[in-house]
């Protein structure tokens, strides 16, 4: 088994992989077609990917290539099916970055409301505004939506209701069920938009989830609400987004992922809804945690183990 990394990877993990295969190769700057040709020239048996794009034309370079792991739960940046044409299988890790991703939207929650990004800006400005700070509005028995209750969406449910908010969901599974609990009830989009102080998006970037926020579903939002979206940019119309906050149609937005999202290494961001003071991005580092990223690794070897030991593609999404 010949194992190429094409990603940053956790030290501990990439110990286990050298155990394990007979080659591995850690080049986490490889990508396009720099990345094509090394597939096919490493031979590689197994490539494991993070954000690192898989195209149909890298896939199909490599005659070897049997498995993809792709080191997170998201598999958008994968060419599934050219993958499945080819009889490569791709696996992801699911559930192992949740509970990073659900501690972000809760800390996107308490900045929004209480403003933590301007304080700390103004402070290290030297500059002093109780005044202007001391108009949060709280999170106990607020409205919290929660569009896709799968595993993020479940556990930001079971945070927000720990801070005595009430929870709407709403998902294409009838039968999901972030929390049992008497303020986590079920609604259809239309009452979530209309009635939550904060909605949260944890739905896939692939499907009918493109533009599930439109212009439309923004006007049906409070207009002291704010949007939250930690999934994938597509989810939201983010032109449309970025006119709502213009214009003071919604309180704020919270954004970890962006339409105009620069590769991992670039060191600017030229999107203008960062020029918003209602915008409350980050980096993309939802699932960024010494802990998640531990158990995304540990899972990449589970998965490779036993595809070296039987053949069988654990978590196989294609
Ligand atoms: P999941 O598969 O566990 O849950 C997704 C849920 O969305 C499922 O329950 C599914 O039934 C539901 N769903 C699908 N289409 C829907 C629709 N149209 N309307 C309502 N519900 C719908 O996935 P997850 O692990 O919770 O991940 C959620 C999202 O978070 C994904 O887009 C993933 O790529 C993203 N993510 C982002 C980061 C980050 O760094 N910001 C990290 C990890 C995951």
């Amino acid at each position: 088994m010949k194992i190429l990394i094409a990603d940053k990877f956790e030290a501990a993990g990439l110990q286990e992989l050298e155990r394990l295969a007979d080659e591995v190769s850690c080049e986490p700057e490889l990508k396009d077609d720099a990345l094509a040709q090394r597939l096919a020239e490493f031979a590689a048996t197994v490539l494991i990917v993070r954000s690192t794009q898989v195209t149909a034309d890298a896939i199909s370079r490599c005659a070897h290539l049997e498995l993809i792991i792709r080191a997170g739960a998201g598999f958008d940046t994968i060419d599934t099916a050219a993958a499945a044409e080819r009889g490569v299988r791709v696996a992801n890790c699911p559930g192992k970055n949740s509970v990073a991703v659900a501690e972000l939207v809760l800390g996107l929650m308490l900045s929004v409301d209480r403003r933590i990004p301007d304080n700390v800006a103004d402070l290290r400005a030297h500059k002093w505004n109780k005044k202007e700070y001391s108009k949060a509005r709280g999170l106990k028995g607020r409205t919290l939506g929660i569009i896709g209750a799968g595993r993020i969406g479940s556990e930001v449910a079971r945070r927000a209701l720990a801070f005595d908010m009430k929870v709407l969901y709403y998902d294409v599974l009838p039968d999901a069920c972030p929390a049992e609990h008497p303020d986590c009830r079920r609604a259809e989009i239309d009452t979530i938009l209309a009635n939550s102080d904060f909605i949260t998006l944890h739905v896939p970037g692939s499907g009918d989830t493109h533009h599930l926020i439109n212009e439309a579903a923004l006007a049906k939002m409070k207009p002291e609400a704010a949007l939250i979206n930690t999934s994938r940019a597509g989810v939201v119309d983010q032109a449309a987004l970025e006119r709502a906050l213009r214009a003071g149609r919604i309180r704020a937005a919270a954004l970890d992922v962006y339409a105009d999202e620069p590769p991992a290494d670039a060191k600017t961001f030229a999107g203008t809804i960062a020029d918003l003071p209602n915008l409350y991005g980050t980096h993309h580092i939802g699932a960024s945690t010494e802990q998640a990223q531990l158990a995304v690794a540990e899972e990449v070897v589970r998965i490779a183990r036993e595809f070296k030991a039987s053949g069988k593609v654990l978590n196989c999404v294609n």
